[in-house]
């Protein structure tokens, strides 16, 4: 007899958690993960095999990520020393959650805080290093509730505080003001302001960066065509990156995935402009079009999906669509306000328009 029990093992959180595991089945349509739709030109597409054709396979990728740091840094006017590039943003998350973590007195673990709704993986990620996680609802109009942020941190100051702008899922920017006094309330936190859907904004937030010592800026290519690459990095001031490059596994970014991505900040950046400018134009367009539902509310977006409010259930139209081969997000199973909330990813004309005329015929 074995008295071996992996469940004895594991870490007590595991319990309450389980693989992220995306719908698998196959979707004509797929609006669901918030990545571009297949915009890229033939002539990009070109120079990306043709970086990728030479490599020098049989090495490791650049431990130091020098040529890749350059050319972010050079595309945001930047030092290379305030760039930390990451397999996705979510390993970024994750090497954050492991480095900026002790324990504030009295407390015995670190508290992590971030809104709801919105990106779940700063939770996962958290959660399952055993770290507490406090989630503070959004306001009706999905904005930042000062007043709620600052009654959490006079409960439990935060190491980390994730605000994802525009947020996940509901595609609207904060408010600056709201930003603001919500970083100059916590300044002992390290407060990650998320931008992974920046392209499709009227504006950024980097002066928040620029104006706070405890301001860091997180951001990727998967939302812009790139998601196979897996590329995120952090802006960041040069001693928190300088602390994040300990913890970093040191050949962590694959050669492909460099290459590529310094393409991206260099040669193909008009390239990703101009597909965010059709997808922002795409998504001007779909707003309009659903607006016109009986009861429908779209939320003004500033990212490549819309947050849209149904009139019937959101699990009820979910599991419709998916009857007719295409699928949405829905967040239904978490109940509350957001039962009647379907995420719905900007995609090809042909495919919105789709959508469109399912959600016609269902509502
Ligand atoms: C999709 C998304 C990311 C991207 O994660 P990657 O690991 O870079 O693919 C990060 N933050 C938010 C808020 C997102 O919605």
């Amino acid at each position: 007899m074995s008295g071996f029990s992996i469940a004895a093992l594991s870490r007590p959180e595991l319990a309450e958690l389980s693989a992220y595991s995306p719908d698998l089945a196959s979707y004509r349509v797929r609006l669901d993960a918030n990545e571009a739709p297949p915009l890229m030109s033939a002539a990009a597409r070109q120079r990306i095999s043709e970086v990728l054709a030479d490599g020098a396979w049989e090495r490791y990728p650049d431990p130091s990520l020098a040529s890749l740091r350059r050319a972010i840094g050079q595309s945001l006017g930047v030092t290379p020393e305030e760039i930390l590039p990451g397999v996705g943003s979510d390993e970024v998350i994750s090497l954050l959650l492991t480095a900026f973590v002790r324990p504030l007195p009295p407390a015995d673990t670190a508290t992590v805080l971030t809104t709801t709704p919105s990106f779940v993986m700063y939770r996962m990620s958290a959660r399952c290093r055993g770290l507490r996680v406090m989630e503070v609802p959004l306001d009706t109009g999905w904005d930042l509730s000062v007043e709620a942020m600052k009654s959490a941190f006079s409960m439990s100051p935060p190491s980390i505080v994730f605000i994802a702008s525009p947020n996940n899922p509901t595609g609207n920017l904060m408010s600056l003001t709201r930003l603001e006094q919500v970083i100059a309330a916590a300044p002992q936190a390290l407060f990650v302001i998320d931008e992974a859907y920046i392209a499709y904004s009227d504006r950024d937030q980097l002066e928040l960066y620029r104006r706070f010592p405890n301001v860091a800026i997180l951001r990727t290519l998967s939302k812009l065509g790139f998601a196979a690459f897996r590329l995120g990095f952090l802006l960041a001031h040069p001693d928190v990156v300088t602390e994040l490059d300990k913890v970093r596994l040191p050949y962590n970014v694959p050669t492909p995935t460099q290459r590529v991505a310094e393409l991206a900040f260099t040669e193909l950046e008009p390239e990703v402009k101009r597909i965010a400018r059709e997808v922002v134009r795409e998504r001007e367009r779909v707003a309009a079009a659903l607006a016109q539902l009986p009861g429908a509310q779209v939320t003004p977006s500033q990212a490549n999906f819309l947050w849209l409010r149904t009139a019937p259930p959101a699990g009820e139209l979910y599991e419709a669509l998916k009857q007719r081969g295409i699928l949405v997000r829905s967040f239904h199973g978490r109940g509350g306000r957001l039962g009647h909330q379907l995420r719905i990813t900007i995609g090809t004309a042909a495919e919105n328009d789709e959508l469109c005329a399912s959600l016609a015929e269902l509502t």
